[in-house]
């Protein structure tokens, strides 16, 4: 069991928040009183023994995880299956690609993969796909990262799938390598208490190496320096959506700082300290004035549809972006409150002690640091990373089945995208 973990210390503060009854209906006045009364210079109140739900759930949706869950999924459907275009807030026109023959300013861009020597025909697969819907037209540069360096034979393959430049990249040891000061007696007992808990990697060295990396260090590369965006992508993963328009510049137009398509649960015996340890920095000295007022703090704390989760975390839903797909300003990621918050993260020694992910601490940074309307929601572009669908309804999508969540019946609760709608979309039509 995590009964380890019962011995953390006490987050600061101790009074339960209270708020006026009559305020507390509309996500309007909710938010203003998160600004007051749960987030305050004096005292952080949202702790984890005390959150009162009923003010984090203002939707006021009725009934139990089953009813939540069915109305979740009738409206996820819904909107799903409701035909779109691209994205109405921005002059798309302004931003198609070059026409054939004619320079192109791009952004200040690259999309960036990890992966390993082997992983040559997979990676090469996406590049493929990803060069048919997008960047075949705009020829953005690629930049393959690994921890070892890439072998002359992977290089000449995956240059085999795209003319645009690529950059092969060896991650330095300092930024990839388990911090010496990770106790490995106790490193090898919490990953036999996850492994025996059923986490998936739990004591695999490399995936702990792999999401810390993610996190926090990606975007310290040397190689990464010049640029403002990336996308990230992945081996075995499906793009089923053409996409016409100069993704990064709708970002930089738009002034978002984050792009997803799915969003999901996470196991939540995999960050079981991530909010505590969150809510232990955002009290230390003045952290709290980096907390965006207009944050996603009802996303995060939301505990309708897997209140289990929220017990498990001392509060966080656990709903994340998947960030196999995610396209970033790295200003965001590279900004005093993200690198001041992950150091804190990574002195806890707990993407080694756990198995935090980089979808969570990329989520959780969001929700709190950003401005919800900085978080774009790619409605238009269909993916798939396995077991997981976005299949929207558009005329330049095919070959998924609209409004499929996942490939497994069972894993239809693991949806969280109604959450992200209904607390973070001020209005969804506006956008698509
Ligand atoms: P999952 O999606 O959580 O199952 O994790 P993946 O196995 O897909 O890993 C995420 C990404 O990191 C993929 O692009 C992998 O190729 C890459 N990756 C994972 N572990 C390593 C590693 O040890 N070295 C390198 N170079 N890449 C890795
Ligand atoms: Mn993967």
């Amino acid at each position: 069991d995590f009964s380890y973990l019962k011995n953390m210390p006490p987050v600061s503060g101790d009074e339960p928040s209270t708020i006026d009854e009559k305020n507390a209906d509309t996500t309007k006045s909710l938010s203003s009183k998160f600004n007051g009364d749960f987030l305050n210079e004096k005292g952080f109140k949202i702790l984890p023994q005390n959150v009162d739900f009923k003010y984090i759930n203002p939707k006021n949706k009725q009934g139990d995880k089953e009813e939540i869950l069915k109305q979740h999924s009738e409206s996820y459907e819904k909107i799903l299956k409701t035909e779109v275009r691209e994205p109405k807030d921005f002059d798309i026109e302004s931003i198609r690609p070059p026409a054939e023959g004619v320079a192109y300013e791009h952004a200040n861009a690259t999309i960036v993969a990890l992966v390993r020597n082997h992983e040559f025909g997979p990676i090469g697969n996406t590049i493929k796909k990803l060069e048919k819907q997008f960047n075949s037209k705009f020829k953005y540069p690629y930049t393959l990262i690994n921890d070892v360096p890439f072998t002359d034979k992977f290089k000449e393959r995956i240059r085999r799938f795209t003319d645009a430049p690529i950059e092969f990249v060896t991650i330095p040891s300092n930024l990839w390598d388990k911090p010496e000061s990770i106790d490995i007696v106790k490193e090898a007992k919490a990953m036999s208490v996850m492994t025996a808990n059923n986490v998936a990697y739990a004591a695999m060295g490399s995936y702990h190496n792999m999401c810390r990396f993610y996190s926090g260090n990606l975007f310290n590369l040397p190689e990464m320096q010049k640029y403002k965006f990336y996308w990230r992508i992945e081996p075995h993963v499906e793009f089923y959506s053409n996409i016409n328009y100069d993704v990064f510049k709708y970002l930089e137009g738009t002034k978002k700082v984050y792009g997803f398509t799915i969003s999901l649960y996470d196991i939540a015996e995999t960050i079981q300290t991530l909010w505590p340890e969150t809510l232990k920095f955002l009290n230390m000295g003045d952290n709290y004035k980096y907390i965006n007022p207009n944050g996603s703090f009802q996303w995060l704390l939301n505990n309708l549809q897997n209140p289990q989760n929220n017990n498990k975390t001392g509060g966080f839903s656990t709903c994340h972006f998947w960030t196999n797909f995610e396209i970033v300003d790295m200003d965001f990621l590279r900004s005093e409150a993200y690198t001041k918050w992950f150091k804190h993260l990574d002195s806890t020694g707990n993407f080694y002690y756990e198995r935090w992910g980089d979808a969570p601490v990329r989520s959780m940074g969001l929700g709190l640091f950003a401005d919800k309307n900085q978080v774009h929601w790619f409605r238009d572009i269909g993916y798939f990373h396995d077991p997981y669908f976005h299949c929207p309804s558009t005329p330049f999508t095919a070959g998924c089945e609209i409004g499929k969540f996942s490939k497994w019946p069972h894993l239809e609760d693991q949806n969280c995208m109604m959450s992200w709608i209904d607390y973070s979309i001020d209005n969804l039509d506006a956008i698509y």
